[in-house]
């Protein structure tokens, strides 16, 4: 669970970025979105705001490899098949 933004000010393209409670990238206007416990929700709140708001890279990146990492460490118990031949 964390709190999410979005950008007030849009990027050259006109995309207004979704940023995690803590990203570096953080803007100075933005709009406080709520307690989200994924990404996926934050966004489809900011959509209401601005229209064409989109995920922060940095933010999703960062959300998408401990996600990753999370998914990883289920299914840990899976081993030994694939094992690189040596010749
Ligand atoms: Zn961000």
């Amino acid at each position: 669970m964390s709190f999410y933004y979005v950008n007030d000010t849009p990027q050259y393209n006109g995309d207004h970025e979704v940023h995690e409670q803590g990203c570096c990238f953080m803007p100075v206007n933005k709009t406080f979105l709520g307690y989200f416990s994924n990404y996926e929700e934050a966004v489809r709140e900011a959509v209401k705001v601005h229209p064409r708001a989109v995920a922060c890279v940095y933010c999703l990146g960062k959300y998408q490899h401990d996600k990753y990492h999370n998914e990883l460490h289920a299914v840990s118990g899976f081993r030994g098949a694939g094992r690189v031949k040596h010749h």
